[in-house]
């Protein structure tokens, strides 16, 4: 499982980015979790909620986005998403769903990425 890895290092880069913007508190967090990284996206807002204890993102909301995963077939020419049964959790690589053929560009779905914090500023009066 690579979900307390994920957590720690998702924390750390929105920890970075809130000081570079002089933050006060971290709001709220938005994730987006590809498909293809089989991570659970549960888990991973319930660790940031541990993990962010005793940083300025102590109460923040942690929101996941899940992103489907979209391929192009080099087979077929099949172009768009794969269905959630598409992908074995065992062996998770992805196949045209048409004509079942692995070499397929995938174009979406692979990546975490942090895409939005809002944070609360330090006012200065
Ligand atoms: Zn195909």
């Amino acid at each position: 499982m690579h979900e307390l890895a994920m957590a720690e290092s998702i924390l750390n880069a929105v920890i970075e980015k809130s000081e570079e913007n002089h933050a006060n508190e971290v709001i709220e967090v938005i994730i987006e979790i590809g498909k293809m990284t089989m991570l659970n996206g549960e888990q991973i807002i319930f660790m940031l909620e541990v993990l962010s204890e005793d940083t300025m993102a102590n109460g923040a909301k942690f929101i996941v986005e899940e992103i489907p995963i979209e391929v192009k077939c080099l087979g077929c020419g099949f172009d768009g998403k794969l269905g959630s049964d598409d992908l074995d959790p065992y062996t998770p690589l992805p196949k045209c769903p048409k004509c079942g053929n692995l070499k397929v560009n995938v174009k979406n779905g692979k990546d975490l990425i942090v895409k939005n914090i809002v944070i609360d500023k330090q006012s200065k009066l």
